[in-house]
């Protein structure tokens, strides 16, 4: 603060000192010149006046001086000479003068260069405060957001990082950069990754946009996402510039989410499974009873006075039958309530369908429900988990029949499946029903989790549904039939297609 205060007041007291020093030299000239008979050009020595006071950087006090030295020298020159002017007097006037008007003009042009460097020096100096101030602010941001850049000259493969992709790396901040250090800090199993980022960089991709894991020295392991682009339009390789981000956190995050979501979508298939008891039921002691009905028939040809071999032999195969048949149905069961990580696989949609409708058969004509099932031939087939398309068609069947029977009208479960007109190459899936119907209010929230209008309800089947379809690249919605009740419809990727791409 004192600094600043003290400055000027320095310099207003040099100049002051200055133009009394100049003041001082113009009086001594001005009296020498009109009072000696000195016959040299004293009134030359005014040039010092003018410099003097050029010198304190004042255009305008300048400007004044040499006009006033000019005047004094005038004055001095009549004062000094009467009438009979010579010659030689005169050219030394002329001299002075010419002296004077000649360093007024250098020194007015040294002013205005001298405050034009001044100015641009400022400007040049508020430019690298600002660089500064966006350089700590840049340096901020990195650090809170945990991402760094990287440049990257090609094809020499010169480096450029900041001081977060060093922490990124963890790196000391004096090792060189380069695409060897990414590579020994990459995870084995992901350097393929990276060779092949660098790869593309050098066939002059435009974008670079790769995620990948680190495999730091003390064990850790980050997750990290880099994009790039090529900042130059030079042929050979130009330059890159990238952000790399630490998105350790949000991958953790994401993979604890999809955790708990498979977990959720485990619990709710067992709680559904325990829905379904009856129908499972059903399921499995029909083909038992039917076993029993064989057995005895088989015992009965084989027991006879003349046994039936041919008869026995057709009741055991059909007992072989129907066991097959109940522990297909276990299977089917044991596979909904195991725990275990989605295995996609090519499935006919119309063969999943028709097997579902099964499964849930029993609990439908315990609601009375009448099912009208307009199955595709030939199926559409689609890249997808059985047993969790499987629970979307349950939930979306379970719903219905739910929606249904708080209504006293027919009670029809319509289930679809086709190649969606909207969404080419996607197979369509449509469970349409004559209930309740979904009013505007709950359409927009229908998917959300925990939303539920049933007193016993946990709002987690449909959301369990949009995640699972998603994950297999397909989208689920709702609709409003003019007929009233309601439309789920869902697409899934057709796998057919899918092939083609590739
Ligand atoms: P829950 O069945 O536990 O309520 P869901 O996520 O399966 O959870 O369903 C959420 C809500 O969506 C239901 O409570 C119901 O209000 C509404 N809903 C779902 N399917 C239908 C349908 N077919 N008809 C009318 N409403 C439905």
């Amino acid at each position: 603060m004192e600094t600043f205060q003290s400055a000027p007041r320095a310099v207003r007291h040099d100049t002051r000192i200055v133009s009394m020093l100049a003041a001082a030299i113009a009086l001594a000239v001005f009296l020498i010149d009109a009072l000696t008979p000195l016959d040299i050009a004293i009134a030359v020595l005014y040039v010092v006046v003018v410099l003097l006071i050029a010198s304190t950087g004042n255009r305008t006090a300048t400007v004044a001086t040499a006009w006033g030295c000019v005047i004094l020298t005038l004055v001095g020159f009549i004062l000094s000479h009467d009438e009979n002017v010579s010659g030689g007097a005169l050219a030394r006037c002329a001299v002075s003068l010419l002296a004077i008007g000649t360093t007024a003009v250098l020194s007015l042009r040294i002013q205005a260069t001298t405050m034009q460097r001044k100015r641009m020096e400022a400007e040049l100096q508020r430019q690298r405060d600002a660089l500064k101030r966006s350089e700590a602010f840049l340096l901020d941001a990195q650090r809170l957001s945990l991402t760094g850049s990287i440049a990257t000259r090609l094809p020499a493969g010169t480096m450029w990082w900041s001081d977060e992709a060093y922490r990124i790396f963890d790196y000391p901040r004096d090792m060189t950069p380069s695409i060897d250090a990414i590579l020994a800090r990459s995870h084995p199993d992901d350097i393929a990754i990276v060779r092949g980022a660098h790869e593309a960089a050098l066939s002059s991709v435009r974008d670079i946009d790769v995620e990948h894991r680190l495999l730091l020295p003390d064990g850790t392991v980050k997750h990290v996402h880099y994009v790039a682009h090529r900042a130059s339009s030079e042929n050979d390789g130009g330059e890159y510039v990238g952000a790399l981000m630490d998105v350790t956190e949000t991958k953790l995050a994401q993979e604890a989410l999809a955790r708990s979501t498979a977990e959720l979508a485990h619990v709710t298939r067992v709680t559904m499974l325990g829905e379904l008891a009856a129908s499972i039921a059903h399921e499995v002691t029909q083909p038992m009873a039917a076993i029993v009905t064989s057995g005895g028939a088989a015992l009965r040809w084989l027991n006879r006075a003349q046994p039936d071999i041919a008869e026995a032999q057709q009741s055991i195969a059909q007992m072989v039958r129907d066991a097959k048949r109940a522990s297909e149905v276990i299977a089917r069961i044991r596979a909904m309530a195991r725990k275990r990580d989605s295995q996609p696989a090519t499935l006919e949609v119309t063969e999943i369908v028709g097997e579902t409708i099964e499964l849930v058969r029993r609990e439908l004509a315990r609601h009375r429900v009448d099912v009208r099932a307009d199955l595709a031939t030939p199926s559409p087939t689609v890249r997808c988990d059985r047993v969790q398309l499987q629970q979307v068609l349950i939930n979306l069947m379970m719903n219905a029949a739910q929606a249904m029977s708080a209504v006293n009208g027919p009670r029809v479960l319509r289930v679809a499946t086709r190649e969606s007109d909207s969404d080419p190459g996607y197979a369509q899936i449509v469970v349409q029903d004559s209930g309740t119907g979904i009013s505007d209010e709950n359409a927009r929230r229908l998917f959300d989790a925990f939303f539920t209008t049933k007193a016993e309800g946990m709002g987690m089947g449909l959301s369990i549904c949009r995640s699972i379809i998603e994950a297999h690249g397909g989208r689920i919605w709702a609709e409003s039939p003019d007929e009233g009740g309601a439309r789920l419809l869902f697409v899934l990727p057709e796998n057919e297609r899918r092939d083609d791409e590739q």
